[in-house]
């Protein structure tokens, strides 16, 4: 594994410039809210709350954690009342 160099001039970041990023999807937060980064350049791109895309900051990773989290502990809490429920 090559460590990435950032810097940004990069003839990366150039040809995003000209062809556009080409973004993949690197994490799903929830159903709705998903984290993108581009192939090229690095960029990272996550959902706000209006469903637009918006470069991902340090304050939307953190915004995303608490949200991942939620979502999680919902899907869980979801699972253990179909379990319980055939229990009883
Ligand atoms: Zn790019």
């Amino acid at each position: 594994m090559k460590k990435a160099t950032t810097k940004t001039s990069s003839p990366l970041r150039i040809y995003c410039d000209i062809f556009g990023h080409k973004y993949e999807m690197t994490k799903k937060v929830t159903s709705h809210v998903k984290e993108y980064t581009c192939k090229c350049c690095k960029r990272q791109l996550t959902t706000n709350g209006n469903g637009k895309l918006t470069e991902l900051t340090p304050k939307y990773q953190e915004i995303n954690a608490i949200l991942e989290d939620i979502y999680t502990r919902r899907m869980m809490r979801l699972k253990s009342k179909t379990l319980s429920s055939s229990i009883y």
